[in-house]
C-alpha cells in the first residue's frame, strides 16, 4: 500500500550538547525511513530521557524558545548535559523547511542520556504530518483516573521527576487505554489527595464565571506553554488568571473545562466521568487559533 502522507523528516542532532567529537556538522539531514538508534541508547533500554512535542501551524512553529527552556529544565532534573537551545533551535527549523507544506506539523525534540557505557547525548528532530485532531476539537469525554500520587510529591519526591518530560510515557500511554476502556477518549489524573492534576499528555484549562483557571505547576505537573500563551492574551485583555488545586467535583461544577496540547489545542471536556459540562464552541475554536500562532 502506498502512503498518500507527505514524508516525514528526520534531522539528527550529533551537536545537541556541544560540539560533535569528530568534529562533524551540528546537525545534519537523515534518512526517516532508515534504523539509526542504537539498541544501547539508554532511552531504549531505560526509557532515560527527555523530550518536546512542538507545533508547526502553516509551517511556522509556535513558542520554540518556551519548549526548548522547558527541554533544558527536564534535562536538569534528569541531570543530563544541558541541551545547547540555539542549535536544537536550528534544528527544528532545518526539519520544518525540509518538511513537505502542510498545514499541522508535529515537531518532536528527542534528548536521551546517550549510549550505556557513557557518551553524549543522543538527539534527533523528527517532523511527521500531525494526528487529525478535528474530533477531539470538537469535544471529548474525559476519564478521571487517580495517579497515586498526592499534589506534594514533587517537593517530597524529586526523584519521582514529577512536573519533567521524560521518554519513560508508558503510564500515560496506559492511562489513555484505560480512559478507552471506560468509554472516554482522553484523562485527567487525580492526585491521591483528591485534586486534579493534568491529562498524560496536556494541560487542564477551567473556566469558572470570568476566571480562569489550572492546575499549580507546584502539585507535580508540566508546565503547558500552551497554558502560557493562553494566560498570557487573557491576562493583557484584563482577564483573571490563575493556578488553583481544584477537585473533580469543582471542574465538573465549572463553566467549561479544556485539555491543552501543542499539537492537539484546545480539546473542549464534553463530560468528566458521567457528568456533562457546558462547551463553548467559539471560544474554542479562538483558543484553537491563538494556540496555532494564528490570531
Ligand atoms: N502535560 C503533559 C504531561 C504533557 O505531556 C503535555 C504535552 O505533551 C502537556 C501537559 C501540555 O504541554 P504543552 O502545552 O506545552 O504542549
Amino acid at each position: 500500500m502506498t502512503s498518500t502522507q507527505p514524508a516525514p523528516v528526520l534531522v539528527l542532532v550529533p551537536g545537541a550538547a556541544g560540539a560533535p567529537a569528530d568534529g562533524g556538522p551540528r546537525f545534519h539531514l537523515a534518512d526517516a525511513d532508515a534504523p539509526q538508534l542504537s539498541v544501547i541508547d539508554l532511552v531504549v533500554t531505560r526509557g532515560d530521557g527527555v523530550f518536546e512535542t512542538i507545533g508547526a501551524f502553516d509551517g511556522t512553529a509556535v513558542n520554540v524558545g518556551p519548549h526548548l527552556e522547558r527541554l533544558a529544565r527536564s534535562a536538569a532534573q534528569l541531570e543530563l548535559p544541558a541541551p545547547e537551545q540555539a542549535t536544537i533551535a536550528e534544528a527544528v527549523e532545518a526539519a520544518i523547511t525540509a518538511h513537505e507544506a502542510v498545514a499541522e506539523l508535529s515537531v518532536r525534540v528527542m534528548y536521551t542520556r546517550g549510549l550505556e557505557g557513557g557518551s553524549a547525548p543522543t538527539c534527533w528532530i523528527h517532523a511527521r504530518v500531525s494526528d487529525d485532531w478535528s474530533a477531539h476539537r470538537e469535544g471529548i469525554r474525559v476519564a478521571a483516573l487517580d495517579r497515586g500520587l498526592p499534589t506534594t510529591a514533587a517537593q517530597t519526591s524529586p526523584w519521582l521527576l514529577q512536573g519533567a518530560k521524560t521518554l519513560s510515557y508508558a503510564v500515560n500511554m496506559a492511562a489513555g487505554r484505560e480512559a478507552r476502556r471506560r468509554g472516554a477518549a482522553d484523562v485527567l489524573f487525580v492526585a491521591s489527595d483528591g485534586y486534579v492534576l493534568e491529562g498524560p499528555t496536556s494541560t487542564l484549562l477551567v473556566r469558572r464565571g470570568e476566571e480562569f483557571l489550572t492546575t499549580p505547576v507546584s502539585a507535580g505537573v508540566l508546565p503547558g506553554t500552551s497554558v502560557n500563551t493562553l494566560f498570557a492574551r487573557l491576562q493583557a485583555e484584563g482577564v483573571t488568571v490563575r493556578e488553583q488545586l481544584m477537585t473533580p467535583a469543582e471542574v465538573q461544577g465549572s463553566d467549561a473545562a479544556w485539555l491543552l496540547s501543542s499539537t492537539r489545542l484546545a480539546a473542549p471536556i464534553t463530560h468528566l466521568d458521567d457528568v456533562e459540562l457546558p462547551v463553548d464552541s467559539a471560544l474554542t475554536d479562538r483558543f484553537g487559533r491563538i494556540l496555532a500562532g494564528r490570531d
